[in-house]
């Protein structure tokens, strides 16, 4: 479902990703692994188009992606991020509301004079986000505003609003950081059930038991450059592995 082929990118003159060959299998949960710095996150803005590639091919699909971040999602790519980049003065329904506006079907000026069919495409919009409100327990913050809302219960409300989009690839930026053991349980779940409905996961993540629980397919970066590819096993045996991410001390599967 997804291509890269000699994916290169930077800041300025400085070169982050040195040619990222990658393909990920429709249905699969890749891992995406690497210290600190190894630019997983840079790749996941090119990914997103928030980042224009230095040269390289994106494919999902049949479709050769490039342009502007909308153009990814209205492809089909959803995101959350290691920051979370919530829409803090507004209530957490509104928030997965404009996730959902991606896929609604109404004019400009519908939408400016709330004319035509807008009344009714604002319904399926309201009635989706309360859907995916209740599917991920954060019904009880339904009408809160955001900033009033805590860390572990935002995370979530990333990830229903990027699942409002309907997207076909669903990008997770470090979706356990800062959780405490209960609250990673919660995401582990919600990570497996949305790989469960089919949607193609791309997860970067530093819980390594996280990560080995649920990758089909476990992919490390080392200094912007592919270490290993494989499934989770032998890529938490490899010697190269263990010397540039996990340490000696590491568990392996
Ligand atoms: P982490 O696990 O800490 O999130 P990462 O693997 O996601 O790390 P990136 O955030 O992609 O790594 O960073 C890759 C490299 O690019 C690092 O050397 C980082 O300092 C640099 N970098 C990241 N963002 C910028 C930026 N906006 N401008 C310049 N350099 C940047």
């Amino acid at each position: 479902m997804l291509k890269l082929r000699s994916l290169r990118s930077g800041y300025g003159r400085i070169p982050v990703l040195h040619g990222i060959d990658l393909e990920v299998r429709e249905g699969e949960l890749v891992a995406l692994l690497g210290a600190n710095g190894a630019g997983k996150t840079t790749l996941l803005n090119v990914l997103s188009g928030i980042y224009r590639p230095d040269g390289g091919e994106i494919w999902l699909g049949e479709r050769r992606l490039a342009g502007e971040a909308h153009q990814f999602a209205a492809a089909g790519i959803a995101r959350t991020f290691q920051n979370l980049q919530i829409f803090f003065n507004m209530s957490a329904l509104e928030n997965v509301m404009a996730g959902r506006w991606l896929r609604a079907r109404c004019s400009l000026a519908s939408t400016l004079f709330r004319l035509g069919n807008f009344r009714e495409v604002e319904r399926e919009c309201r009635a989706t986000a309360e859907r995916l409100l209740d599917e991920l327990g954060l019904a009880r913050w339904r009408e809160a505003r955001a900033d009033a809302m805590p860390y572990g219960a935002l995370k979530r409300l990333e990830i229903a609003r990027a699942l409002a989009a309907e997207p076909t690839l669903l990008l997770l930026d470090e979706p356990a950081a800062g959780l405490n053991p209960g609250e990673t349980r919660e995401i582990d779940e919600l990570i497996r059930r949305i790989v469960a409905r089919g949607i193609t996961v791309v997860l970067v993540e530093h819980n390594m038991k996280l990560v080995m629980g649920v990758s089909d397919h476990v992919v490390v970066l080392d200094y912007g450059r592919k270490l290993a590819d494989g499934d989770p096993r032998s890529v938490s045996a490899d010697p190269r592995v263990i010397e540039a991410y996990l340490g000696t001390g590491a568990p392996t599967c």
